[in-house]
């Protein structure tokens, strides 16, 4: 699209800029790959944070909050997990002048932390399922390029949950109760994604497999958004957290864990961005909408009266509004809520006066409505609705259009190269995706789930019969 050309073209820049000027991140902070939360920034993040806990309430987890410190003999129980981990991990090695006997990590995740606790919470069949989640921060030693939202050494937001049941089969429904909700915040945040099942070397450490959901920013990289995790019974057997059957054996519990971090908010400002900035879903913009007054000679005062009455009408409607009477020219004005993504902007000049009405103007789209000025808090309501649904239509179809099926390893190179998601039939031998890794500018995201299976096809390296879509892409 021409009028996206930064954003697309340079992507990352723009993106660098965007989190500091619409003022979510200070990025000066003094540590790599630590920024600060602004206060507009905050804001946008506790409604995403809000919306994700509704969700998790909903459907039975309850929130808890760990220790971030972590002694090593538990973080190091499990063999597969710390491998993964190890070289990841941030120390406390001295309270004070005095070092300590048990190092103590700051955690890159919670499973160590939490499990050795199950062991003390579940004894019975009774105390199953059992459902928890927290939002904290943890800390990863990032040792490639840093970037605010996406590649942290300190996440800040990190939602994990954890799970533990009596069967394997209840732990599978727990999957896909977890798929689910991640649909439906996802959907809320109006952000396309793909869903598949890593492969099995790209799997979470101890897991015994991972599904994904991937979006796509605008430089044609995927974004890793939200994972879940099948762990069978690997911990439980570690940390021994074991439930007692109705018949008096005893059995070691399935879990399940599934996580999402601030890379949410990074998506939220990638997907929707345009070349001026942000353009946030109303549900979580900090300002749904801004009324502007554009002042003329004698009438200045009227104006700004009238501008006033509809702030308090709007903010009486719940609304999160914002009457901007400082002494700026009005385009400047526009430009400054345009780059924070605010989603409706409520103009009043003379000729709107004169006619006893108001002229809304979309972010999304740049539309202009005339709203007569006794229906401003009936119609705000609605024309927000409409903005999130377009943008939410928009979004999957730029996604859709950028999700091309491909039929050959040359083929998929080129789509890639040219910004694209690529998926190829493939014969589900791990051989052979690991030789398409080796043979395109790409990594692969996985099997896509949720799809029909390909029909008299062959694997694109091997030729044998094909029977999975295999995702590749670029990725963040
Ligand atoms: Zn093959």
């Amino acid at each position: 699209m021409v009028g996206r050309s930064r954003w697309q073209n340079n992507f990352s820049e723009w993106f660098n800029e965007i989190v500091q000027v619409a003022e979510i991140m200070e990025t000066r902070y003094p540590v790599k790959g630590l920024y600060v939360w602004l206060p507009y920034g905050l804001k946008l993040r506790n409604h995403v944070i809000s919306a994700l806990k509704e969700l998790l309430e909903r459907t039975g987890h309850r929130e808890v909050l760990f220790p971030l410190l972590i002694p090593e003999n538990l973080f190091k129980k499990e063999a597969e997990h710390i491998r993964g981990f190890e070289g990841q991990v941030y120390w406390v090695t001295h309270g004070g002048h005095d070092r300590l006997d048990i190092r103590l990590a700051l955690r890159p995740t919670s499973e160590t932390a939490m499990y050795p606790m199950f062991s003390l919470w579940i004894q019975s069949h009774a105390d199953l399922p059992l459902k928890i989640y927290q939002v904290v921060n943890v800390f990863r030693y990032e040792t490639k390029m840093t970037k605010p939202l996406i590649r942290l050494r300190e996440v800040t937001t990190f939602k994990e949950a954890h799970t533990a049941h009596a069967t394997a089969e209840d732990a599978e429904r727990q999957i896909r109760e977890a798929i689910q909700i991640y649909k439906q915040f996802f959907d809320r945040l109006c952000i396309p994604y793909i869903i598949t099942k890593r492969p099995s070397w790209d799997t979470f450490a101890g897991a015994v497999y991972s599904i994904a959901f991937d979006t796509l920013a605008p430089d044609g990289r995927t974004l890793q958004i939200g994972t879940v995790h099948n762990l069978g019974q690997n911990f439980s057997r570690v940390y021994d957290v074991q439930y007692e059957r109705v018949d008096g054996s005893y059995e070691h519990v399935y879990q399940t864990c599934y996580g999402i971090s601030e890379r949410a908010i990074a998506a939220l400002i990638m997907v929707h961005g345009d070349d001026i900035g942000m353009c946030l879903p109303p549900e979580f913009a900090p300002i749904q909408v801004v009324i502007v007054p554009i002042p003329y000679k004698d009438v200045q005062a009227p104006i700004e009266q009238t501008c006033t009455e509809i702030y308090e009408r709007l903010k009486q409607a719940g609304l999160r509004v914002e009457l901007d009477l400082r002494d700026l020219r009005p385009g400047n004005k526009y430009y400054y809520w345009e780059r924070r993504g605010v989603p409706l902007r409520i103009e009043l000049g003379p000729t709107d006066h004169a006619n006893q009405r108001v002229t809304a103007v979309r972010r999304d789209t740049g539309e202009r409505i005339h709203v007569p000025l006794d229906r401003v808090a009936e119609r705000v309501p609605q024309l927000l609705r409409e903005i999130e649904t377009s943008m939410r239509r928009r979004a999957w179809e730029e996604f859709r259009k950028r999700i091309k099926t491909i039929a050959s390893v040359d083929e998929l190179q080129n789509a890639i190269h040219n910004r694209n998601v690529g998926r190829v039939p493939w014969c589900g031998n791990e051989k052979c995706g690991l030789e398409i890794e080796e043979r395109v500018e790409g990594s692969v995201l996985g099997e896509e789930l949720f799809t029909e299976a390909p029909k008299n096809r062959s694997c694109v390296v091997c030729f044998q019969q094909a029977n999975k879509w295999l995702v590749v892409a670029r990725t963040y």
